[in-house]
């Protein structure tokens, strides 16, 4: 199995348990084909609400798990289009560490 596969059917399954029927997680590379005004370029990972997709970016993959539950606390606070309380308080609840910095 890829990485890819294991952080989409790992995404899957966090989709699932947080019951966001109709979501997919997709594992992108910053060279795919996005689409001009949708670059993964730079993004641990984005939450796209009309689309219902969630996209990680492969080259954080060794924090795709943290990732996943970053958007999919932004995929449960449609109207907190920041980090602001709702979406902390969602993405504590659901077992979200927010990313250490290295410097
Ligand atoms: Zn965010």
């Amino acid at each position: 199995m890829t990485r890819k596969q294991e952080i989409e059917d790992e995404g899957a399954a966090l989709l699932a348990e947080h019951g966001l029927s109709g979501w997919r997680v997709v594992a992108v590379s910053e060279e795919d084909d996005l689409g001009d005004e949708d670059d993964i370029a730079g993004s641990r990972g984005r939450c796209l609400h009309d689309e219902r997709v969630i996209w990680i970016n492969l080259r954080y993959e060794d924090d795709a798990r943290n990732i996943l539950l970053h958007e999919i606390a932004h995929a449960l606070c449609p109207n907190d289009y920041g980090h602001g309380a709702e979406w902390a308080e969602t993405a504590r609840r659901i077992g979200y560490a927010p990313e250490t910095r290295n410097t």
